[in-house]
Protein backbone atom coordinates (compact mmCIF):
# COMPACT_ATOMS: atom_id res chain seq x y z
CA UNK A 1 0.00 0.00 0.00
CA UNK A 2 1.13 3.30 -1.24
CA UNK A 3 0.82 6.72 1.66
CA UNK A 4 -0.90 9.60 0.48
CA UNK A 5 2.56 11.73 1.16
CA UNK A 6 4.02 8.49 0.00
CA UNK A 7 5.57 8.29 3.87
CA UNK A 8 6.44 4.90 5.53
CA UNK A 9 3.75 3.40 6.90
CA UNK A 10 5.43 3.48 10.62
CA UNK A 11 6.25 6.84 9.88
CA UNK A 12 5.38 10.65 11.01
CA UNK A 13 3.97 13.32 9.26
CA UNK A 14 6.19 16.39 9.30
CA UNK A 15 5.59 18.06 12.64
CA UNK A 16 6.76 21.47 14.02
CA UNK A 17 6.25 23.72 17.07
CA UNK A 18 5.95 27.02 16.91
CA UNK A 19 6.11 28.57 20.41
CA UNK A 20 4.52 31.78 21.70
CA UNK A 21 2.12 32.38 18.95
CA UNK A 22 -0.63 34.34 21.49
CA UNK A 23 1.33 37.01 23.35
CA UNK A 24 -1.30 37.50 25.67
CA UNK A 25 -1.15 33.65 26.86
CA UNK A 26 1.06 32.07 29.50
CA UNK A 27 2.57 29.96 27.16
CA UNK A 28 1.50 28.68 23.78
CA UNK A 29 2.13 26.62 21.00
CA UNK A 30 1.17 26.29 17.67
CA UNK A 31 1.63 22.52 16.26
CA UNK A 32 1.15 21.10 12.66
CA UNK A 33 1.50 17.61 11.74
CA UNK A 34 0.86 17.27 8.22
CA UNK A 35 -1.82 19.80 7.33
CA UNK A 36 -3.82 19.29 11.03
CA UNK A 37 -2.80 22.68 13.03
CA UNK A 38 -3.78 23.46 16.37
CA UNK A 39 -2.94 26.25 18.76
CA UNK A 40 -3.13 25.46 22.25
CA UNK A 41 -2.71 28.37 24.79
CA UNK A 42 -2.28 28.17 28.77
CA UNK A 43 -3.65 30.80 30.57
CA UNK A 44 -3.70 30.90 34.24
CA UNK A 45 -6.08 31.60 37.01
CA UNK A 46 -5.20 32.12 40.90
CA UNK A 47 -8.34 30.48 41.80
CA UNK A 48 -9.40 26.73 42.43
CA UNK A 49 -12.01 25.70 40.28
CA UNK A 50 -15.65 26.22 42.28
CA UNK A 51 -16.08 22.12 42.97
CA UNK A 52 -12.70 21.74 44.62
CA UNK A 53 -13.34 24.63 47.09
CA UNK A 54 -16.70 23.21 47.68
CA UNK A 55 -15.55 19.67 48.28
CA UNK A 56 -12.37 21.43 50.63
CA UNK A 57 -9.97 19.47 48.05
CA UNK A 58 -6.56 21.01 48.56
CA UNK A 59 -4.33 21.72 45.25
CA UNK A 60 -4.51 23.05 42.06
CA UNK A 61 -6.39 22.00 38.32
CA UNK A 62 -5.78 21.80 34.74
CA UNK A 63 -8.61 21.67 32.31
CA UNK A 64 -8.93 21.78 29.02
CA UNK A 65 -11.31 23.08 26.11
CA UNK A 66 -11.15 22.25 22.46
CA UNK A 67 -13.11 23.69 19.29
CA UNK A 68 -12.30 23.60 15.78
CA UNK A 69 -12.57 26.93 13.88
CA UNK A 70 -14.96 27.08 11.57
CA UNK A 71 -12.28 27.20 8.92
CA UNK A 72 -10.65 24.71 9.82
CA UNK A 73 -12.81 22.38 7.42
CA UNK A 74 -14.33 22.28 4.02
CA UNK A 75 -17.05 22.60 4.06
CA UNK A 76 -17.22 25.39 6.86
CA UNK A 77 -18.11 24.32 10.63
CA UNK A 78 -20.69 26.83 11.96
CA UNK A 79 -19.12 28.29 15.29
CA UNK A 80 -20.65 26.52 18.86
CA UNK A 81 -22.78 29.43 20.43
CA UNK A 82 -22.20 29.97 24.06
CA UNK A 83 -23.85 27.12 25.91
CA UNK A 84 -23.72 24.57 22.84
CA UNK A 85 -20.46 22.58 22.21
CA UNK A 86 -21.27 19.73 20.43
CA UNK A 87 -20.99 16.19 21.69
CA UNK A 88 -17.37 15.08 19.87
CA UNK A 89 -15.80 18.10 21.15
CA UNK A 90 -16.60 17.96 24.82
CA UNK A 91 -15.44 14.43 24.10
CA UNK A 92 -12.25 15.53 22.78
CA UNK A 93 -11.71 18.11 25.52
CA UNK A 94 -11.89 16.00 28.56
CA UNK A 95 -9.72 13.59 26.63
CA UNK A 96 -7.21 16.17 26.86
CA UNK A 97 -7.81 17.22 30.32
CA UNK A 98 -7.41 13.64 31.63
CA UNK A 99 -4.04 13.68 29.72
CA UNK A 100 -2.55 16.60 31.22
CA UNK A 101 -4.03 16.01 34.79
CA UNK A 102 -2.16 12.45 34.42
CA UNK A 103 1.73 14.67 34.14
CA UNK A 104 0.79 16.78 36.84
CA UNK A 105 1.09 17.17 40.84
CA UNK A 106 -2.20 19.04 41.98
CA UNK A 107 -0.51 19.58 45.44
CA UNK A 108 2.25 21.31 43.79
CA UNK A 109 0.73 23.40 41.64
CA UNK A 110 -0.86 25.27 44.73
CA UNK A 111 -4.61 26.38 44.47
CA UNK A 112 -4.21 27.60 41.03
CA UNK A 113 -6.57 26.50 37.76
CA UNK A 114 -4.13 26.48 34.70
CA UNK A 115 -6.46 26.39 31.49
CA UNK A 116 -5.31 25.05 28.51
CA UNK A 117 -7.44 25.85 25.03
CA UNK A 118 -6.90 23.92 21.87
CA UNK A 119 -8.26 25.45 18.91
CA UNK A 120 -7.96 23.45 15.98
CA UNK A 121 -7.12 25.90 13.08
CA UNK A 122 -6.50 23.17 9.89
CA UNK A 123 -8.41 19.66 10.96
CA UNK A 124 -7.17 17.19 8.60
CA UNK A 125 -7.41 13.77 11.07
CA UNK A 126 -5.62 13.31 14.34
CA UNK A 127 -6.34 16.75 15.59
CA UNK A 128 -6.97 15.28 19.25
CA UNK A 129 -3.43 13.97 19.15
CA UNK A 130 -2.05 16.98 17.75
CA UNK A 131 -3.55 18.96 20.97
CA UNK A 132 -2.39 16.65 23.35
CA UNK A 133 0.98 16.71 21.99
CA UNK A 134 0.92 20.45 21.61
CA UNK A 135 -0.21 21.51 25.29
CA UNK A 136 2.20 19.38 26.77
CA UNK A 137 4.46 21.74 25.80
CA UNK A 138 2.63 24.69 26.07
CA UNK A 139 1.64 23.36 29.97
CA UNK A 140 5.64 23.02 30.41
CA UNK A 141 6.59 26.21 29.35
CA UNK A 142 3.98 27.93 31.09
CA UNK A 143 5.28 25.94 34.82
CA UNK A 144 8.74 26.66 34.15
CA UNK A 145 7.89 30.23 33.30
CA UNK A 146 5.22 30.65 36.74
CA UNK A 147 8.56 28.81 38.50
CA UNK A 148 11.02 31.94 37.03
CA UNK A 149 8.09 34.30 38.54
CA UNK A 150 8.76 32.37 41.91
CA UNK A 151 4.87 31.13 41.88
CA UNK A 152 6.01 27.69 42.37
CA UNK A 153 8.65 26.04 44.32
CA UNK A 154 8.98 22.79 42.75
CA UNK A 155 7.84 21.59 39.52
CA UNK A 156 4.53 20.35 39.15
CA UNK A 157 4.69 18.35 35.88
CA UNK A 158 6.11 15.15 36.49
CA UNK A 159 7.45 14.30 33.24
CA UNK A 160 6.09 14.78 28.96
CA UNK A 161 3.09 13.25 27.82
CA UNK A 162 2.14 13.15 23.69
CA UNK A 163 -0.15 11.17 21.93
CA UNK A 164 -0.79 9.89 18.52
CA UNK A 165 -3.27 8.09 16.27
CA UNK A 166 -2.31 4.29 14.58
CA UNK A 167 -4.71 2.32 12.73
CA UNK A 168 -4.95 -0.45 10.32
CA UNK A 169 -5.98 -0.16 6.70
CA UNK A 170 -6.17 -2.72 3.86
CA UNK A 171 -4.75 -4.93 6.64
CA UNK A 172 -1.61 -2.93 7.60
CA UNK A 173 -0.75 -1.16 11.09
CA UNK A 174 0.39 2.85 10.47
CA UNK A 175 1.29 5.46 12.39
CA UNK A 176 -0.77 9.22 12.45
CA UNK A 177 -3.21 8.87 10.09
CA UNK A 178 -4.20 11.66 7.76
CA UNK A 179 -7.97 12.55 7.38
CA UNK A 180 -8.33 10.27 3.97
CA UNK A 181 -6.50 7.01 5.62
CA UNK A 182 -9.09 7.80 8.96
CA UNK A 183 -12.13 8.00 6.97
CA UNK A 184 -10.73 4.39 5.20
CA UNK A 185 -8.91 2.75 8.20
CA UNK A 186 -10.52 -0.66 9.71
CA UNK A 187 -9.15 0.25 12.56
CA UNK A 188 -8.46 3.56 14.39
CA UNK A 189 -7.08 3.75 17.62
CA UNK A 190 -5.71 6.75 20.12
CA UNK A 191 -2.88 6.36 22.24
CA UNK A 192 -1.49 8.82 24.98
CA UNK A 193 1.69 8.06 26.52
CA UNK A 194 3.70 9.47 28.99
CA UNK A 195 7.55 10.39 28.44
CA UNK A 196 8.47 6.71 31.09
CA UNK A 197 5.89 4.62 28.39
CA UNK A 198 2.72 4.17 30.64
CA UNK A 199 -0.48 4.70 28.56
CA UNK A 200 -2.81 7.37 29.80
CA UNK A 201 -5.24 6.27 27.67
CA UNK A 202 -5.71 3.93 24.60
CA UNK A 203 -9.37 4.41 22.48
CA UNK A 204 -9.34 1.75 19.91
CA UNK A 205 -12.27 0.75 18.05
CA UNK A 206 -13.05 -1.49 14.74
CA UNK A 207 -15.78 -0.15 13.25
CA UNK A 208 -15.70 -1.59 9.43
CA UNK A 209 -13.76 -4.57 10.84
CA UNK A 210 -12.18 -6.27 14.33
CA UNK A 211 -8.46 -6.47 15.17
CA UNK A 212 -7.03 -9.08 16.47
CA UNK A 213 -4.41 -8.99 20.23
CA UNK A 214 -1.71 -9.92 18.21
CA UNK A 215 -2.37 -6.53 15.69
CA UNK A 216 -3.40 -4.88 18.49
CA UNK A 217 0.11 -4.90 19.66
CA UNK A 218 1.38 -4.54 16.53
CA UNK A 219 -0.56 -1.20 16.35
CA UNK A 220 1.09 -0.14 20.27
CA UNK A 221 4.53 -0.57 19.27
CA UNK A 222 3.69 1.50 16.15
CA UNK A 223 2.02 3.99 18.62
CA UNK A 224 5.40 3.67 21.30
CA UNK A 225 7.85 4.56 18.54
CA UNK A 226 6.18 7.62 17.17
CA UNK A 227 5.50 8.93 20.38
CA UNK A 228 9.29 8.48 21.99
CA UNK A 229 10.15 10.97 18.69
CA UNK A 230 7.76 13.14 20.00
CA UNK A 231 8.64 13.62 23.00
CA UNK A 232 12.02 13.88 21.73
CA UNK A 233 10.60 16.91 20.25
CA UNK A 234 8.74 18.15 22.41
CA UNK A 235 11.58 18.21 24.89
CA UNK A 236 14.01 19.84 22.41
CA UNK A 237 11.31 23.30 22.14
CA UNK A 238 10.36 23.22 25.63
CA UNK A 239 14.48 23.79 26.21
CA UNK A 240 14.85 26.09 23.92
CA UNK A 241 12.17 28.27 24.64
CA UNK A 242 13.00 28.16 28.69
CA UNK A 243 15.83 26.26 29.49
CA UNK A 244 15.69 24.69 32.63
CA UNK A 245 17.16 26.13 36.17
CA UNK A 246 19.86 24.45 37.76
N1 LIG B 1 -13.82 16.27 10.81
C1 LIG B 1 -14.43 17.34 10.20
N2 LIG B 1 -15.52 17.91 10.82
C2 LIG B 1 -16.01 17.47 11.99
C3 LIG B 1 -15.37 16.38 12.62
C4 LIG B 1 -14.28 15.80 12.01
O1 LIG B 1 -13.99 17.79 9.15
O2 LIG B 1 -16.99 18.04 12.50
C5 LIG B 1 -12.64 15.67 10.17
C6 LIG B 1 -11.36 16.39 10.57
O3 LIG B 1 -10.45 16.38 9.50
C7 LIG B 1 -10.85 15.52 11.70
C8 LIG B 1 -11.21 14.15 11.13
O4 LIG B 1 -12.48 14.34 10.56
O5 LIG B 1 -9.49 15.72 11.96
C9 LIG B 1 -11.21 13.02 12.11
O6 LIG B 1 -12.13 13.28 13.11
P1 LIG B 1 -12.10 12.50 14.50
O7 LIG B 1 -13.42 12.74 15.18
O8 LIG B 1 -11.64 11.10 14.31
O9 LIG B 1 -11.00 13.33 15.37
P2 LIG B 1 -9.45 13.58 15.17
O10 LIG B 1 -8.86 12.46 14.33
O11 LIG B 1 -9.31 14.91 14.51
O12 LIG B 1 -8.92 13.57 16.58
Amino acid sequence: MQREDQRAMNALRQYRFVPDVAPQALSSVLISTGRTQVICAVSLDDSQPRWKKIQDITGGWVTAEYNMLPYSTVPRKKRDSAGKVDGRSVEIQRLIGRSLRSVMDMEALGERTLWVDCDVLCADGGTRTASITGSAVALAIAVRRLMRQGLLETNPMRQLVAAVSVGKLEGEPLLDLCYVEDRDAEVDMNVVMTEREEYVEVQGSGEEAVFTATEMTEMLGLASKGIRELIAAQRRVIDEVCPAQS
